[in-house]
């Protein structure tokens, strides 16, 4: 079931989001006219949330999926975000940001769990494919996260707990905390692993130097809509 209650949390990050994307749309006065290329002035984040305010409102561009761009991406990537995502069917980063080919570079796990694999992959991202950003995506109606609130430990593989340890520490988060309890582990467990990232040295001190944002934000399951979360 999707969640549509509007709680304090959804309130507060749907606020920022309107701001970042008036910010972004300020930003943009300078717009290159070719179809579906990015505006010239923007930032990363910025044309992450262009294009998801695309997706919402079901005019996707595909802008960068032609057998052209196909073959100029045969000399390498150049990707302007990374994105760690859940695996779930429902939010796929590629669409949801309106994305083409070699836009975005996503490590994508169920709970978004942060292990070494996905640490890895995304410090590949930052030290050799010069990324600058990287976004942390949860989303509504979580399974990973719904099956660490119930664990029935007995009843899964290892690997299965593997994934559900990885978001445990989050569910110890949300129940101290007021609202919504999967709400609030949701989004606790997406700040948790952005913070496994802003925590590994290599990332720490990319970010110390201002060369790297480490950001969480949440997919809306019924609207499509990405939203920042605040704090950490
Ligand atoms: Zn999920």
């Amino acid at each position: 079931m999707c969640n549509v209650h509007l709680s304090g949390h959804k309130i507060l990050a749907a606020s920022i989001f309107l701001l970042l994307l008036s910010s972004a749309m300020g930003a943009c006065s300078t717009w290159n006219t070719g179809p579906g290329l990015p505006p010239a002035a923007s930032t990363p984040l910025q044309r992450l949330m262009r294009g998801n305010q695309r997706f919402v409102q079901g005019k996707l561009i595909f802008a960068d999926a032609s057998p052209a761009r196909r073959a100029e991406l045969v000399k390498g990537q150049q990707p302007l975000a990374a994105i760690v995502a859940c695996s779930d069917s429902r939010v796929p980063p590629t669409l949801v940001f309106d994305q083409g080919l070699g836009r975005l570079f996503v490590v994508r796990l169920a709970g978004d769990v942060v292990d070494k694999a996905a640490a890895g992959s995304v410090e590949y991202a930052v030290e050799h494919l010069h990324v600058h950003l990287v976004l942390v995506l949860g989303h509504d109606d979580c399974g990973a996260v719904k099956a660490a609130l119930h664990p029935a430990a007995d009843q899964h593989s290892p690997e299965l707990s593997a994934v559900i340890h990885g978001v445990q520490p989050a569910i110890v988060t949300a129940r101290g905390m007021v609202g919504n309890l999967l709400d609030n582990a949701i989004d606790a467990n997406t700040r948790l692993q952005a913070q496994r990232l802003r925590e590994l040295p290599v990332l720490s001190k990319l970010i110390q130097a201002g060369k790297l944002q480490i950001l969480a934000a949440r997919y809306e399951l019924d609207t499509g809509r990405v939203v920042l979360l605040t704090g950490k």
